[in-house]
């Protein structure tokens, strides 16, 4: 067998004989006893599609592999992804995408050999338990807020040309999201710049760093001659704001190079130099490509649902049923 299906195999399968285990296991009929005495509500429970539970292989944070239900999964995962203080809208947005991003990884198995996903934000997707959840001082109406907005969008999922989009998420953009192209190279047409107003609330919306000389050049891991302020060359923009290149030194470097070796929340910023170093303004934080969490929420409180938050950060999709999807 193809590796690459095994675990979508083994999820369907789970998905179709757990069921059908546990419903013969209730019925306790005579094998001899013919299926037409189903009565009709049990005939659909067997046959129905949107009666299949889908499961998927997760790594913990605690390094086990545990196979999860779907739906179980998505609210773990909204419990540790965005602020259950945020509008009940983005709620139900997260509650999609985070389903998106994790069928999108089980069908492919391209992240992962042996599970569709990891509990690691800056891999795949943070996720907590309930018990996690109130232990870190949160509320129980907190808590059943979230499981209703993963309740009300259950089952649904985003799709664009009839396949699941790679549905990416990030805290905040600082006004503007970013093109996939400029942060992994390949032009996705749902994953566009859009703006993103009316994130100033959001923590790491603005953040000023300041480096030493000697700092910035070991954080580029070189020697530069001259002082900083003749270190600084010249920049091209991403269509998203970001920085598509700068020149350091008479070295051009990508803007994800540079966020990478400097440590910066994004790669929307802008560098000034001063005789003692340099100092480095961000804007937004993470890879600024599809929704900006902080972004869903205003558009929550200005009054959007959450499927035109979801059109607004993944332009061309639509929302559709997993069961017509897997
Ligand atoms: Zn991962």
């Amino acid at each position: 067998m193809d590796k690459k299906w095994k675990p979508v195999v083994v999820a369907v399968a789970l998905g179709v004989i757990l069921p059908q285990l546990l419903l013969s296991a209730v019925r306790q009929r005579p094998l001899s006893e013919p299926a037409e005495t189903l009565t009709p509500t049990q005939q659909e429970t067997q046959l129905s599609p949107s009666a299949r539970s889908t499961y998927l292989p997760v790594l913990t944070a605690e390094n086990s592999i545990h196979v999860m239900e779907l739906e179980a999964y998505v609210l773990g995962v909204v419990l540790a992804e965005m602020p259950a203080e945020f509008e009940m809208e983005a709620l139900k947005a997260q509650a999609v995408v985070a389903r998106t991003y994790a069928l999108r990884r089980l069908s492919r198995q391209d992240r992962h050999a042996d599970v569709a996903v990891c509990a690691d934000p800056n891999c795949c997707q943070a996720y907590m338990t309930e018990e996690e959840f109130l232990q870190k001082g949160e509320t129980v109406s907190g808590l059943e807020k979230i499981a209703r907005a993963v309740e009300a969008t259950k089952g649904q999922v985003l799709i664009y040309g009839g396949a699941l989009i790679e549905a990416t998420y990030f805290s905040c953009s600082g006004g503007r999201t970013e093109d996939a192209v400029a942060v992994w190279g390949e032009v996705i047409p749902y994953l566009q710049a859009v703006d993103s107003p009316g994130e100033e609330n959001a923590e790491k919306y603005w953040e000023e760093v300041h480096f030493t000389a000697e700092e910035f050049e070991d954080a580029l891991g070189r020697d530069l001659s001259g002082t900083p302020r003749s270190w600084l060359g010249k920049r091209t923009f991403t269509a998203g704001g970001g920085v598509q290149t700068m020149v350091i030194g008479g070295i051009a470097y990508t803007g994800t190079q540079l966020r990478q070796l400097l440590g910066l929340n994004s790669t929307a910023f802008t560098m000034a130099a001063e005789d003692g170093g340099i100092t480095v303004e961000t804007l937004g934080k993470g890879h600024r490509v599809g929704m900006s969490q902080y972004g869903a929420d205003a558009m929550a409180r200005g009054g959007s649902s959450y499927d035109e938050i979801l059109m607004h950060y993944y332009p061309g999709t639509r929302i559709d049923k997993t069961e017509n999807i897997l």
